[in-house]
């Protein structure tokens, strides 16, 4: 590029704008685990999005979610996606005492097994804390060894895209454009998204996966990435 050209792109911004691209299109591994969370409303509509591109998707939804209708998740299962823990109640784990988290940990082993069935529940590789709450001094140690027994690896997400987040007061997205905007401008090599089962999300999900298949990007499940279960 012309030296002169150059200064008055980096006295613009525009610079380093360009080479941010230029250096994500140079990632011929670019990975996106899109992860949608808890599962109470646009179900139908995100699990069509995705079958419709064949892309996957990790779903970590609510175990009394998966209760009151079985047959989207199974189906969902069946087309490829990935089930993960999120608790039966979807409590605050700091809010909570030790034995209402054991209990709850048994009551979303039991809806799965009785939902989907054994082999479904025997599947599940990861869990997600639900509000990203790890518990308290006593409560945190209890979850983190109820994790460990089922042999789950906890998920985290590495870029909050959820509409959702503004009501949390964390990040607010005005529009799935702006969705898609920073998700763009944050690409990293892995890239773990996190969405809700909101209307916006379902139109911000469909714009990332046409985004990065655009790009030849690869969408991919949690349990397909032998680093992230190790
Ligand atoms: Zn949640």
């Amino acid at each position: 590029m012309d030296r002169r050209l150059f200064t008055k792109l980096c006295l613009s911004g525009a610079a380093s704008v360009l080479m941010a691209n230029e250096s994500i299109m140079e990632k011929k591994n670019v990975e996106i685990f899109l992860t949608v969370d808890d599962g109470w409303n646009h179900k139908k509509e995100i699990l069509e999005i995705a079958n419709h591109y064949k892309v996957p998707l990790n779903l970590f939804i609510i175990g009394k979610v998966i209760e009151q209708d079985p047959k989207i998740w199974q189906s969902a299962i069946e087309k490829g996606h990935m089930l993960g823990s999120h608790t039966y109640n979807h409590h605050k784990l700091s809010k909570i005492d030790e034995e209402t988290i054991i209990a709850d940990f048994k009551q979303y082993k039991n809806c799965v097994i009785s939902s989907l069935g054994r082999e479904n529940y025997e599947k599940i590789k990861f869990f997600r804390y639900p509000y990203g709450d790890m518990g308290n001094k006593s409560t945190k140690p209890t979850t983190k060894k109820l994790i460990e027994d089922n042999g789950w690896k906890t998920s985290w997400w590495n870029m909050d895209l959820s509409f959702a987040s503004s009501s949390y007061g964390m990040r607010a997205y005005k529009d799935p454009k702006d969705q898609l905007a920073y998700f763009s401008r944050n690409l990293k090599s892995i890239n773990v998204p996190l969405f809700h089962f909101k209307d916006p999300d379902a139109k911000a999900i469909e714009l990332v996966i046409k985004f990065g298949l655009e790009n030849g990007y690869k969408f991919a499940r949690l349990d397909s990435k032998k680093a992230l279960l190790s």
